[in-house]
């Protein structure tokens, strides 16, 4: 009897050792990822869906201007891949890079608007609302982030905001929201925050959040 139930147990061993392995499933591997993101910015696509959301952007502030037009509007945008466009600069560094080597590209000054966000603030200053840009770029990239601004035909803003030191270590959304909260406390009415980032939108302080694709990083 006991020698049956050791080679009983030796069998489901046996069995057990011959199972099928099972692999965990692989992540989606990097150079097709990386190649799917130039498919998306090369077919149109990426263009396509910032227009979309810019209509809905602008169409939101349209409605607002006609609804109550004497209230002290104001619209919130962020500037990387929201008001310009690093997609040269994120292709060339493989869709990586150090932070060094990407503020060197920004410090450059020479990044492309992205048009249907210049046409959403050309519309908003030729109506009477406010623009305000609310970045995560450092302190020390004021004078080359206003030259490609006004260079590429963004002029005039009303309050273009820095990510501080002592907010370096911590969520976007945390400085964000902070400046939003005090742009309000301004007395201004935010009808729309516009961002490629969610940590660009979390956080209140705006009629209407616009989200556009942001598939090259991640901000939290
Ligand atoms: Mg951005």
């Amino acid at each position: 009897m006991i020698k049956t139930n050791k080679f009983f147990i030796a069998c489901l061993i046996s069995l057990a050792t011959l199972a099928a392995p099972s692999f965990a499933q692989e992540p989606m591997n990097l150079a097709l990822s990386k190649s799917a993101l130039v498919n998306y910015y090369d077919s149109g696509e990426y263009a396509k869906d910032i227009d979309q959301a810019a209509r809905i952007a602008l169409e939101h502030l349209k409605t607002r201007l006609s609804n109550k037009p004497n209230d002290k509007l104001a619209i919130v945008l962020d500037i990387d891949e929201t008001s310009l466009s690093n997609y040269a600069n994120m292709k060339a560094l493989g869709f990586g890079g150090s932070l060094k080597q990407i503020m060197h590209e920004e410090k450059k000054g020479n990044d492309p608007a992205i048009q249907p966000i210049l046409n959403l603030y050309q519309f908003a200053k030729a109506n009477n609302v406010a623009v305000f840009f609310v970045t995560g770029r450092h302190p020390d990239e004021r004078t080359a982030t206003e030259k490609n601004l006004m260079q590429v035909g963004y002029k005039n803003w009303d309050g273009l905001f820095f990510k501080p030191k002592m907010y370096w270590d911590k969520s976007a959304a945390l400085y964000k929201t902070k400046v939003r909260k005090e742009i309000t406390e301004l007395g201004y009415k935010i009808v729309l925050n516009v961002g490629d980032q969610q940590s660009d939108l979390d956080g209140g302080y705006a009629e209407k959040q616009v989200k556009l694709p942001g598939p090259f990083y991640l901000i939290s």
